[in-house]
């Protein structure tokens, strides 16, 4: 079984239901809809598309909401500029002539914020200038490497400290149209402080709606606030492709192993992105160097991993999606499973569960979890046999899909005394044939089943 998710990002090559319905097949965990791309009527159809073949297929998915916040990016070129070291490009608040090297950008007012000598990063820092002289609506840069530029590629700038909110007003449109979709997860990008998270939720509040919130880690701000961030959204991305940008390429390592290891002892997923089998957007076989990468990032103790380009114009998605089952199975044979922490009170069943596991070996968890909160806990002890989460909401099922270990089982509503549930949860096991008789099972609820919060009870159960 395996125990770390996948998050596949759905794009044209990947758009359609049967190829959705490949991807879940392959082991795609989670769908995540990029909003920098695409409108919203081609994201409705996917949702339903999505929505469609996790039914069909009896397997819960979660669909998440990934908004594109402040990032900057050029107008649109004629054609493409191939530049060599030592031309001038000249960015300016609007495009004020035809001169093939004048480029305009989304957010005009950053212009007046660069100062001559900064360095101004274009293509994911594939193209490197600096500010060389600044006039009132255009500044004109030196450009510093051979490479090429083409329309609305995104623009950094790694030494600034000017503040975009992270929420623009796109956003909030998109914010609107996922709350009417009903996404489960919403990836807020750009996250520099708790404010931006506090924003989105409040504007997804006015359209009631309460999906789960995932920080996008890609700044220098967002990695020194992590603390606070950590507290207000119920999960990270270490959303490596800006952020490599942004801290320098040689920081990403680092960063990514302290981002997972505070995200693993909050008990909240962490999903690591970007780049992961980039060679495979081209290339039926990923390089050595990748397979590495997603190796360590397991180890480092990831909840999920993510595919971007990968599943969005490559040309081998579902091959892309096969290599991350491969390496995941692999690699988790040699796992540290039983993670120690201090356990504190709301703690101590979750943490109580992975001792009896490792002295009983028992052949699952099964954890009647309200909110999520009791798998995801238990989740964050690592134990080594599978944590089978049933609860009384689809869109909590949903979300347990992105948390490392958890199966998401099945909903069960209505049953309110553990006697009954413990009936009812007979009849599923025996109807679907799970285990063994004599299999010793790890039970946990509450004395008020479906009541969040209310985990107060460990059963051993023999099947
Ligand atoms: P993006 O986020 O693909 O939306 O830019 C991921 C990243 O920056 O790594
Ligand atoms: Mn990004």
């Amino acid at each position: 079984m395996k125990r770390v998710k996948i998050v596949a990002t759905v794009g044209p090559s990947t758009d359609s239901e049967e190829a959705i319905e490949e991807l879940i097949k392959a082991g795609v965990d989670v769908f995540r809809l990029n909003f920098s791309h695409g409108d919203h009527d081609t994201h409705k159809k996917t949702i339903e598309a999505i929505r469609k073949c996790s039914k069909k297929l009896s397997k819960p998915t979660a669909i998440l909401q990934d908004i594109s916040g402040p990032k900057i990016r050029i107008g649109q070129i004629n054609g493409v500029l191939e530049l060599k070291k030592g031309d001038i490009l000249i960015l300016a608040k609007k495009k004020l002539n035809n001169d093939r090297y004048t480029v305009s950008v989304s957010h005009p007012e950053i212009v007046d914020f660069i100062k001559e000598g900064e360095s101004v990063f274009f293509a994911d820092g594939s193209i490197r200038t600096t500010a060389l002289k600044k006039y009132r609506d255009y500044i004109e840069l030196v450009v510093e490497n051979e490479g090429v530029l083409s329309s609305r590629k995104g623009l950094n700038l790694p030494n600034s400290n000017i503040k975009i909110s992270a929420i623009t007003p796109k956003d909030e449109r998109d914010l609107e149209f996922g709350a009417k979709e009903g996404v489960d997860v919403v990836a807020v990008s750009f996250v520099n402080s708790k404010e931006d998270i506090l924003k989105a939720k409040e504007i997804l509040k006015s359209y009631r709606a309460s999906p789960k919130i995932v920080a996008k880690i890609e700044t220098k701000k967002g990695v020194e606030n992590i603390g606070e961030i950590l507290s207000e959204s119920d999960g990270l991305m270490v959303a490596r492709g800006d952020l490599g940008i942004e801290v320098g390429l040689e920081k990403v390592p680092v960063i990514q192993k302290r981002l997972i290891k505070k995200a693993n002892a909050h008990a909240k997923p962490v999903i690591v992105a970007t780049q992961m089998l980039l060679s495979m957007v081209n290339s039926p076989y990923p390089t050595r160097a990748e397979v590495s990468d997603i190796a360590n990032a397991l180890l480092d103790g990831a909840d999920a991993v993510m595919l971007s380009d990968e599943t969005t114009i490559g040309k081998y998605p579902i091959k892309a999606v096969e290599t991350l089952v491969r390496v995941i199975l692999e690699t988790q044979g040699i796992y540290l499973y039983y993670k120690k922490y201090d356990a504190y009170n709301d703690d101590a069943i979750a943490a109580s569960v992975a001792d009896l596991c490792k002295g009983m070996s028992p052949r699952a968890i099964i954890s009647f979890t309200a909110s999520g909160t009791t798998a995801k806990n238990i989740a964050k002890y690592r134990p080594d046999v599978p944590i089978y989460a049933i609860t009384n909401s689809e869109d909590v099922l949903r979300w347990l899909s992105l948390v490392w270990g958890v199966e998401p089982f099945c909903v069960m509503k209505g049953v309110k005394d553990p006697e009954t549930y413990i009936e009812k949860l007979k009849e599923i096991i025996t109807q679907k044939n799970m285990f063994e008789k004599g299999d010793k099972l790890i039970l946990t609820m509450g004395s008020i089943i479906g009541r969040e919060g209310s985990t107060n009870m460990i059963r051993i159960f023999e099947v």
